[in-house]
């Protein structure tokens, strides 16, 4: 799935929880108008302002950190950025004289760090971001 899709579909989430909290805190904000009293009203509102809360900062972490724009952030490729040597753990069968599995142990085998590195640029004024990560993988 894309970067931009998995971003709005988190913030269709949000919205639509964010939208029930706040729908509720309404029909209860109604009840309280027509029947006259205001009590309780902070616990019913704590829902709706939690949510409002973290609606708030998921639209800051996609918002572009430079002309602040909205989920205008694209993935354009991600590059390997380092290769280096590393020992793996790994899993092994230990097998008993008529070949059934009768336990596992560990071993420490050569392997291979990769580093790569996503690109994300900003489809509106191209200001880019990186992030990092790394798979380890056994030589076999
Ligand atoms: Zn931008």
């Amino acid at each position: 799935m894309g970067y931009f899709i998995k971003k709005l579909l988190v913030a269709i989430a949000i919205g639509a929880i964010w939208l029930i909290c706040f729908a509720e805190f309404a029909i209860f904000l109604a009840g309280c108008l027509f029947g006259g009293g205001f009590s309780g009203i902070l616990s019913e509102f704590l829902p709706v302002g939690i949510m409002t809360i973290i609606l708030l900062i998921y639209l800051w972490t996609v918002r572009c950190k430079e002309c602040g724009k909205f989920f205008s952030y694209r993935n354009v490729g991600t590059k390997q950025v380092k290769s280096e040597d590393i020992s793996v753990k790994v899993e092994l069968n230990d097998y008993n004289t008529s070949h059934e599995v009768r336990g596992t142990h560990e071993q420490y085998i050569a392997g291979t760090r990769n580093t790569y590195r996503t690109c994300y640029r900003c489809k509106n004024c191209r200001h880019e971001f990186y992030k990092k990560f790394s798979k380890d993988s056994a030589r076999v």
